[in-house]
């Protein structure tokens, strides 16, 4: 087996992985009644993007090997460290999936019982799922030897969370007022101490 395909089935086993963690949170979140919807256009602009740039288009690519020009050769280095890069993404994903529990939902909703999770990945940042598909997304550029779908992740990853990260911390902040306002002085958003 070549290097580069290495890369692309370690690729396909993460997202299986992801798909097996976040499943069951899908399920249950129906059955949660949504009190407050800040789903928007643009919301659903970004849950686009992020879906087409780390999911359609590299399933194109290892599908297809479109497009072939944009290859590059892999080296065992890059497919180690993106190897490393989404088991971190699968661990932090897991993580704040559990502590997150019933609060979690796929756009911005406020849901009956609500509560402001301050606890495990949540007491350092407060985005550590955005965190996890940064981490997926770095995966996907090193494990993948193909500049169009390796940037095409981060590119994907960039709308989604600058699109949703102000409107939802202005609906938590609308939400829980003052509970809020003192987490986000003690917290940072995606990487912890720094940003
Ligand atoms: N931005 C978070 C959560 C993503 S899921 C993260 O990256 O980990 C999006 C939903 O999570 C939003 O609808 C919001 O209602 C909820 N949410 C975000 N932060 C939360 C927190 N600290 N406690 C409880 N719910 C939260």
């Amino acid at each position: 087996m070549s290097v580069a395909s290495a890369g692309e089935i370690i690729w396909v086993l993460g997202i299986v992985a992801w798909y097996v963690i976040r499943y069951p949170f899908e399920r249950r979140a129906k059955r949660v009644h949504v009190v407050r919807n800040a789903r928007s256009r643009s919301d659903t602009l970004g849950l686009a993007s992020a879906l087409f740039g780390l999911a359609v288009l590299p399933a194109f690519y290892v599908a297809t090997g479109i497009p072939k020009a944009a290859d590059y050769p892999a080296s065992a280095w890059a497919i180690a460290l993106g190897a490393i890069a989404f088991c971190c993404a699968l661990w932090v994903f897991r993580r704040s999936h559990k502590e997150l529990g019933r609060n979690w939902s796929i756009t911005l909703e406020i849901r009956e019982k609500h509560e402001l999770v301050r606890s495990g990945p949540y007491a350092l940042i407060r985005h550590p799922m955005y965190t996890s598909f940064l981490l997926i997304s770095v995966a996907q550029a090193f494990l993948i030897a193909n500049w169009v779908v390796g940037v095409a992740g981060l590119i994907g990853f960039a709308i989604l969370f600058f699109l949703r990260v102000n409107k939802e911390e202005r609906m938590m902040l609308e939400n829980f007022g003052p509970q809020y306002r003192t987490y986000m002085e003690s917290t940072k958003r995606i990487i912890p101490y720094i940003y």
